[in-house]
């Protein structure tokens, strides 16, 4: 298998209807979990937000990376509702922004895309790490992405799945301060946040692709 350094923006667009594929597919797991300690709704919301991704960017050509990004964030945004339409859809925008005149994904440019996609997440909803969101899982895979500069794309995604998937994991011993769930206060106990599962997703079937020959 070659080690790739970057994808090209139609790489990237095929990369992320893999991702929409996966989040699709999964979304009785993210329901189940979403029912332990929410209302039930997020593989709903995730599957309907995905397919939309799917529509928006099948056989679409996008000029910047930005754009492709962006087109994504719209589509969740539109499409979801809920807490995480608004959240899903600022880290896609967000992070599309701060990427502007890019043409290929790179490691600096990835890291870029998190950390700024991150940043509007924390303007727009208020959570903070620790409060057992998405953000549990999103912080540390952003902080992988900045600081582990030498690794090959294939490697570096890697990276970024362990730190999410622990993240991830980390939220079953938060209580929830936010959203739905802090309703259930210690009984949030024991379960991950469900939007720490599908950005553990996210990353682990981009990972997927890029570990894929194509
Ligand atoms: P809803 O909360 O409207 O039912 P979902 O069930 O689809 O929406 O999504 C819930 C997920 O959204 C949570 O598991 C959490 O990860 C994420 N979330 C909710 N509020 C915030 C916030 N302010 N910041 C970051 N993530 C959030
Ligand atoms: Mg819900």
């Amino acid at each position: 298998m070659i080690e790739k350094q970057s994808l090209t923006i139609a790489e990237t667009q095929a990369m992320l209807l893999h991702v929409a594929q996966t989040m699709v597919d999964n979304e009785p797991m993210l329901t189940e979990a979403d029912r332990a300690i929410g209302d039930g709704d997020h593989g709903i919301g995730m599957a309907r937000g995905f397919s939309a991704v799917k529509e928006k960017l099948t056989g679409q050509t996008f000029s910047t990376l930005s754009d492709l990004f962006k087109a994504t964030g719209m589509a969740l945004m539109s499409s979801m509702g809920g807490a995480s339409g608004a959240i899903f859809g600022t880290w896609f925008r967000g992070g599309a922004k701060a990427i502007s005149q890019k043409d290929q994904l790179d490691h600096e440019t990835f890291g870029v895309f998190l950390q700024n996609g991150l940043n509007s997440i924390v303007l727009r909803g208020g959570a903070k790490e620790g409060d057992k969101t998405m953000i549990d899982a999103l912080a540390p895979a952003s902080q992988v992405a900045n600081t582990n500069a030498s690794a090959s794309l294939t490697d570096l995604f890697q990276a970024v799945v362990n730190a999410a998937e622990t993240g991830m994991e980390k939220t079953k011993t938060m209580v929830a301060t936010t959203g739905r769930a802090k309703t259930l206060g210690e009984r949030s106990l024991g379960h991950p946040d469900p939007g720490a599962i599908s950005t553990y997703l996210i990353f682990k079937s981009m990972s997927e692709y890029l570990a894929t020959d194509h």
